[in-house]
């Protein structure tokens, strides 16, 4: 049952490559030797995360697990553009934490309303339109467009709810959030009722109200791993405030302040931060109590630890109102829901440079290619000083300069990276 369930997925994403630059020439009668008139190659499209309300798991990426955005198209002579690769829209349910599968560092929080650019689509590649320069009037060569960025993230889904409903299977969590709340989750007498986190929004008075989550119950060593427990915990991790809804009825034979106590060992044991939160104790199915012996217990209890108690018969709305109102009063003084932070820091890609690259020297432009080269140069921002550095440091401990100035360089030359043309500089 719990499988059906999914609230976290690894995905890879793709997003597209830019396309060529074009190498081409003006053609027109009678003319005898145009000019290079080759187009630029389009931009490779982008993967673009967003959030969809409608959604409530990440169950959609337990069959589709691998994304990839359009390439962009190559350019054409008569300076023809490329068309640009289309946009992959990826929607996630609201809460959703964007990590990278590699450092597990948080990229994203999907909990606004922003939209997240999770790669970027590579540049289109120049047409030899660009490179007529007055000494090279007829450039044969035009840039290969650059690869669009890719990567494996962890999507994990952390409801945005200010409240959260915890305590065992069948106490009755369902039903109170149903009578608080516009929302319909199942209810049923039998354990492990409902499989989907539900959230609804409990208006109060004018301009207060709160969105309560309940999450699939708490089973005794769900945080080992034991039950269902477990994954559904991760919902609550942003929750300001507890609800711990204990029965009290005595119909399943149970003792509730051991129950309590055993719910936050769980939770304990899952975080002790989230065992930390502030917690409001809802004694549940009062209508049906067999003695109020056990309640009293349970009062003496939670109080001895600094909860506040309150009785309620969510079936028979009782006390319901005072609960949503305590509730409230509490939220008002609590800080408000995390959002995290993005912690994940973009690292220059390792440099496999033992591959020498192919240097040729040719109609005096010296032509360096090589199969680590294109993909570093994916990474160069030309208009950025620290990462025109980095390209230049990466070079040279590859040797490239080096093996410029055995092949006898000087001074002035034109360099040409893949397409890209420099003037060396000792
Ligand atoms: P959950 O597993 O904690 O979500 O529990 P449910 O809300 O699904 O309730 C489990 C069972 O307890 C259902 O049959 C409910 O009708 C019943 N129930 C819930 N609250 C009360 C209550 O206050 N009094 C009585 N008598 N039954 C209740
Ligand atoms: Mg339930």
């Amino acid at each position: 049952m719990a499988s059906s369930f999914i609230d976290k997925a690894r995905i890879t994403v793709r997003a597209g490559d830019g396309g060529n630059g074009a190498i081409a020439f003006h053609r027109e009668k009678y003319v005898a030797a145009g000019g290079p008139d080759g187009g630029d190659g389009g931009r490779g499209g982008s993967i673009i995360l967003e959030v969809d309300d409608h959604m409530s798991t990440l169950m959609d990426f337990r069959y589709k697990r691998k994304y990839a955005a359009g390439n962009g198209m190559d350019g054409q002579g008569k300076r023809k553009f490329g068309r640009n690769g289309e946009d992959l829209v990826i929607r996630v349910p609201r809460g959703t934490l964007v990590r990278d599968a590699e450092t597990n560092e948080i990229m994203a929080d999907m909990s606004g309303s922003e939209p997240f650019v999770l790669c970027r689509g590579g540049r289109g590649g120049w047409g030899n339109s660009h490179f007529a320069t007055p000494t090279r009037q007829v450039p044969r060569f035009a840039k290969a467009g650059l690869p669009g960025e890719s990567r494996d993230v962890i999507l994990e889904l952390k409801l945005l709810a200010d409240v959260g409903l915890v305590g065992f299977p069948n106490v009755g969590k369902s039903t109170l959030l149903s009578v608080v709340s516009k929302a319909q989750p199942k209810i049923a007498n039998y354990h492990f009722t409902t499989l989907f986190p539900n959230l609804g929004v409990v208006w109060v008075d004018e301009g207060v109200s709160f969105v309560m989550a309940d999450i699939p119950g708490i089973i005794e060593g769900a945080s080992e791993g034991a039950g269902l427990g477990h994954d559904f915990l991760r919902h609550i991790d942003r929750c300001r405030l507890l609800v711990h809804v204990v029965d009290v009825s005595g119909s399943e034979g149970r003792d509730p302040a051991a129950d309590f106590d055993a719910i936050n060992e769980e939770l304990a044991r899952y975080s002790p931060d989230l065992a930390a939160r502030p917690q409001i104790v809802a004694a549940n199915k009062t209508d049906i109590m067999a003695s109020p012996e056990a309640l009293e217990a349970l009062r003496a209890h939670v109080e001895a630890l600094g909860y506040p108690l309150f009785e309620i018969s969510a079936a028979a709305h009782k006390g319901t109102r005072e609960l949503v109102e305590g509730i409230a009063e509490r939220l008002s003084v609590l800080p408000p829901v995390t959002v995290y932070e993005p912690e994940y820091v973009p690292r220059a890609p390792k440099v496999d440079a033992d591959t020498p690259l192919d240097i040729q020297h040719e109609g005096g432009v010296w032509l360096v290619e090589g199969p680590w080269l294109r993909r570093i140069m994916a990474n160069v921002n030309f208009g950025d000083y620290e990462s025109r550095m980095w390209f230049d440091r990466t070079l040279r401990d590859a040797g490239v300069f080096r093996r410029l100035e055995e092949m006898g360089i000087q001074d002035g030359d034109t360099v040409s990276m893949d397409g890209f043309e420099f003037e060396y500089q000792r």
